[in-house]
């Protein structure tokens, strides 16, 4: 899909930048730091709406409402701790489970790796599968109001997860010196030579196993790892380190912008393949015209990503109450050994 700009896209462009503008500001997010954590976001949502097939139009106008709130997974980390892991995957922790052959039950996977916490692993393919039926069954329900919030959500995930970066236990570069890669790669590269209007998606389409193209899409982010690691090191090198300069941002763009553009038009693609998946599984309900607005609030409840966890013995719990009870026998201990001294004082 090549996105040729009319003058009605045009103004529909002009109006989506100036939300971008609004939502940037009312978020507290600096324009220049805008990259797979926002604009890039924004601008996949944006393209997906408009990539649906025909017999699906009627969602294309959802295009403005999606983008605005493509960037709301990330603004609700800092109030739910949980909603992190959601944003990624660590293949490398996942020893002696092939990435693409992951069980699709998470609790599955714990039993065969040992015990492991979300944070550790990650937990984007799961909720990219979860998110995918709620948008089924609320579409099928004609609960449009919903369904705009979680295939919001749905792109969000999506998007994030081809990103190389969010696809690998070295997710900042640290172990080979890389380090801050992920911010300078996915935000402050793209701030400046980044265009929306290069976005070449291809064509949505139903997807019959989303459980397993999601795993080779993610498979094949965790492959670029390497690359984006190297470009890094070689821009590095020309600039003597100077990793804020013009020209370190120049060498780094000019030898991953087909990488760069490689994974924008994929996520564009597999966001409106979802999307059209889900409507389809629901029986191509009618769309009707999109939501003003949404609330913006998580789709989730406060610590649902716990509920992945094994239920063990809370050993926590039994050391915090261990070492609260023996805090009171000592002190107890302490105040009859003074009682007889204080007695005393008082007595003379
Ligand atoms: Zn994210």
């Amino acid at each position: 899909m090549k996105l040729c700009l009319g003058a009605r896209d045009g103004r529909a462009l002009f109006s989506f930048v100036g939300r971008w503008l609004i939502v940037c500001m009312a978020a507290g997010l600096p324009l220049a730091a805008q990259g797979w954590g926002g604009r890039l976001h924004m601008d996949i949502n944006y393209a997906a709406a408009r990539n649906v097939p025909d017999e699906m139009a009627a969602w294309r106008a959802y295009d403005k409402v999606l983008s605005k709130h493509s960037i709301d997974p990330d603004l609700w980390k800092g109030a739910d701790p949980s909603e992190g892991p959601r944003h990624y995957i660590e293949p490398e922790h996942l020893k002696g489970v092939v990435f693409t052959n992951l069980p699709k039950s998470l609790s599955a996977l714990y039993e065969k790796i040992g015990k492991k916490e979300p944070e550790e692993t990650g937990l984007a393919p799961w909720i990219i599968d979860e998110t995918l039926q709620r948008l089924t069954q609320v579409m099928a329900s004609s609960n449009w109001l919903e369904a705009t919030a979680v295939a919001a959500a749905l792109g969000h995930y999506v998007a994030d997860t081809h990103q190389p970066l969010h696809c690998t236990k070295d997710f900042d570069g640290d172990w080979i010196s890389n380090r801050g890669i992920h911010l300078r790669w996915e935000k402050e590269m793209p701030a400046h030579r980044w265009n929306y209007k290069t976005i070449q998606a291809g064509p949505a389409r139903y997807v019959d196993d989303p459980w397993n193209v999601a795993l080779i899409w993610m498979h094949a982010a965790n492959q670029e790892v390497q690359p984006i690691f190297k470009a890094d090191r070689a821009a590095r090198r020309q600039t003597d380190n100077d990793v804020v300069s013009e020209k370190y941002f120049d060498l780094l763009w000019a030898s991953s912008k087909d990488l760069f553009a490689k994974q924008v038009n994929q996520s564009v693609t597999d966001v409106s393949s979802l999307w059209y998946t889900a409507w389809v599984n629901a029986g191509k309900p009618p769309i009707p015209p999109p939501p003003e607005t949404i609330d913006g609030k998580t789709i989730f409840r406060p610590g649902e990503a716990r509920r992945f966890m094994k239920t063990s013995f809370p050993w926590t719990l039994v050391v915090v109450l261990g070492s609260v009870a023996a805090l009171v026998l000592v002190l107890g201990v302490v105040k009859r050994q003074k009682r007889p001294l204080d007695q005393v004082s008082l007595g003379s």
